[in-house]
């Protein structure tokens, strides 16, 4: 069923539904588009509608391989459309949930087209805001890159910002997957462009592993990780590589690379990465999908914790509503739907747990074999323990001056290592 849109432009046929809007296979005077025509009650709201129009140079003027141009904006009764280079492929969610992980080149491929793409946007002073795998397209009829990778190019620029108002997002009550959320966004500075950097590098952590770093469970939960949590060591991963993806999720915005230095970096890491298959981990335990109604207390240790069921699991992925008794989102929006949680909200839910990966074949928490090990663990932190308390006992009694016996916490927010 063909639609017109505008004077000049005939939508065919739907190509794919996102946060946003419909986006449709089109034909314009040049030929062939993609046609994302924004959901009506975007389209009907006049101070986005001249947002947009006044963006529309910005928007029109990024022109770059890795990033899927922008070619036209229409604004025709009802209709607000962007009409775009139409890419002939899939996703990069769409290919995650197919191979479920990438090899490591493939994976540093990617990622590093999109680094090029975010570097020419933020030297344009654009922030892209929504970094995810569905806004990363992988056009198969270009030529096929290291690791078999077609081109990768970033989708959506400009969208984030100009649909996310604080005036919107305070009448929006679904949360989708906050997974790729800068912590500096949690806590409500403005989005800079290494908001982008970290997102990217999430993106990466998720290609080679198949889960993000900070997601799981209840979306508090996710923010909360992300602001407080260090990012765990993959197994096997090569350690340039981590340092790299250590340095783009530093907590502090300042400590991460720019997207050039990224893109140049994860180039040069492609000879050493050929041939290695894709990493050998196991998702970390899920935790509760019901943590929304979960109350804080105290928390037992969690490998007292039951074997969590596999529909428990099955639950977890999609994304779960922030507010009690809202309906779980399943379409992976970001901060394009989000409002900012208030504090109480983001206190409550589940425990705030380091997602740890296992190395694969290691025991699983709740299973009798982890039990036995948390056990003799305990065993032996009870004798640590009643050995350290013999020793600070006769340190206290010997030195009455009191000596300096706390340790030093360690600062999770800046330690990221440089790359050398
Ligand atoms: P979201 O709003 O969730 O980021 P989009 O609305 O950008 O998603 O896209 C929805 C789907 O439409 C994509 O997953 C992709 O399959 C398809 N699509 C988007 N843009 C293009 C394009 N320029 N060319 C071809 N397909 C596209």
């Amino acid at each position: 069923m063909a639609r017109k849109i505008g004077s000049r432009y005939t939508a065919h046929q739907i190509l794919g539904r996102g946060s946003a809007g419909t986006v449709w296979l089109g034909e314009g005077p040049e030929g062939p588009v993609a046609i994302k025509l924004l959901r009506e009650d975007l389209a009907s709201d006049q101070e986005l509608v001249g947002r947009f129009v006044q963006e529309r140079t910005a928007l029109l003027g990024l022109d770059h391989p890795r990033v899927v141009g922008v070619r036209d904006l229409v604004v025709d009764g009802n209709d607000l459309a962007l009409v775009m280079d139409l890419v002939r492929g899939t996703d990069l969610r769409t290919r995650l949930e197919r191979e479920r992980r990438l090899a490591p080149e493939a994976a540093v491929a990617v990622v590093a087209d999109v680094a090029d793409g975010l570097a020419a946007a933020h030297a344009a002073g654009i922030v892209h805001r929504d970094v995810k795998p569905e806004n990363v397209l992988l056009d198969m009829q270009g030529p096929l890159g290291p690791g078999g990778s077609h081109p990768a190019l970033l989708t959506d620029f400009g969208v984030a910002k100009l649909i996310d108002t604080p005036r919107r997002t305070r009448a929006t009550k679904i949360i989708g997957t906050p997974d790729y959320l800068a912590p500096e966004i949690i806590e409500g500075l403005p989005p800079t462009a290494s908001v982008d950097i970290y997102a990217l590098a999430t993106v990466l952590y998720e290609l080679l592993a198949g889960f993000t770093p900070f997601g799981g469970g209840h979306p508090g939960a996710v923010l909360r990780r992300h602001v407080t949590e260090t990012v765990v060591p993959l197994p096997g991963i090569p350690d340039e590589l981590w340092q790299l993806i250590v340095q783009c999720l530093a907590k502090a915005p300042a400590s991460r690379l720019r997207a050039s230095e990224l893109g140049a970096l994860l180039r040069q890491q492609l000879p050493l990465l050929v041939g290695m298959p894709p990493l050998d981990v196991d998702e970390p335990d899920e935790e509760p999908a019901d943590d929304a109604d979960a109350s804080p207390g105290p928390a037992g240790p969690a490998y007292d914790d039951p074997a969590p069921s596999p529909d428990r699991g099955a639950a977890r992925r999609g994304a779960v509503p922030l507010v009690r008794g809202a309906a779980p989102d399943s379409n992976r929006d970001t901060h394009t739907s989000m409002r900012v949680p208030a504090p109480d909200e983001l206190a409550g839910g589940a425990r705030g747990t380091a997602r740890a990966p296992r190395a694969a074949g290691a025991p699983r928490p709740g299973s009798a074999r982890h039990r036995a090990a948390a056990r003799r663990r305990r065993i032996t932190l009870g004798v640590a323990g009643a050995v350290l308390a013999a020793v600070v006992g006769v340190g206290t009694w010997l030195a009455t001056s009191g000596s300096d016996a706390d340790a030093t916490p360690q600062d999770a927010e800046t330690s990221a290592p440089a790359v050398p």
